[in-house]
């Protein structure tokens, strides 16, 4: 029997919520094509239904528009995303990303191109991706994820030299251990996500991908994984300059360059 318990905790669920959020998938009105097919639903309670908490229309701003993103993501920012900016005066984009710098960019004759940069609401973003996460695991493994997770976005540039370096690690170690696997999603050009093998502690990942270009991997720990401390995160986390090699590349911590924000365009 299908479950009726939340997939965030252990209330009764009273809706279902889409699993991610149904706006960051456009309609055909607005780019021609239908991409709203067979969408992944769970069941949800009601301090979970993200729609409810506004979360659903920051993820699909925080998204939709970076640069980065395949021509469906675009299409989809020059509609839907910038009619709901503009109904909200702005405030969603402001609440999306803070330190917004603005400019223009010709990209053609006679063609400009408003682009913002920003630091975006990292830990609202995080909060968002781990409920992804959480609900695909339901909706792809029938049975709820007990543990915690730990994001790392693959697709925003830090102004830190670790976390760029960190996001190219994980990257390419995700990508040897899924190799050959499929993507999985009914609507893959907007959404496809797919899961690692357990490790020997019980620790897996889910790759999720959005609009082609967007890659966050959510580790999940499930309850009574032991973690060994790991001697490598300890030493980058106190800031010495710590070397990673993974098959014959090498991932340098703690090193002295550095890159930029992410980029949105407007
Ligand atoms: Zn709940």
């Amino acid at each position: 029997m299908e479950s009726t318990i939340c997939y965030m905790c252990d209330l009764p669920s009273t809706s279902r919520e889409h699993v991610p959020p149904r706006c960051l998938f456009p309609e055909s009105k607005d780019v021609g094509k239908d991409y709203r097919q067979n969408l992944l639903t769970v069941p949800s309670c009601h301090d979970h239904n993200s729609g409810k908490s506004g979360d659903d229309e920051f993820l699909m701003v925080s998204l939709a528009g970076i640069i980065g993103n395949n021509s469906i993501g675009y299409a989809h920012k020059f509609t839907k995303v910038n009619r709901a900016i503009y109904r909200s005066s702005f405030s969603l984009l402001n609440r999306a990303m803070g330190n917004q710098k603005w400019s223009t960019i010709e990209f053609g004759p006679n063609k400009f191109i408003d682009v913002v940069w920003g630091t975006p609401d990292y830990e609202r973003l995080l909060r968002c991706f781990d409920r992804v996460a959480r609900g695909i695991h339901l909706a792809h493994f029938g049975r709820t994820f007990r543990g915690t997770t730990k994001t790392v976005l693959g697709y925003v540039p830090s102004d830190s030299p670790n976390p760029a370096e960190f996001q190219r690690f994980v990257r390419d170690k995700v990508g040897l251990e899924l190799q050959g696997k499929p993507r999985l999603g009914r609507n893959p050009e907007v959404f496809n996500f797919q899961f690692t093998e357990p490790d020997q502690f019980g620790v897996f990942l889910v790759h999720l991908q959005f609009y082609g270009g967007l890659d966050v991997y959510v580790a999940l720990m499930p309850e009574g994984s032991r973690l060994p401390g790991n001697i490598a995160m300890q030493l980058i986390d106190m800031g010495i300059q710590t070397t990673i090699t993974l098959g014959e590349k090498e991932y340098r911590f703690n090193t002295e360059t550095g890159a930029d924000d992410s980029r949105f365009s407007s």
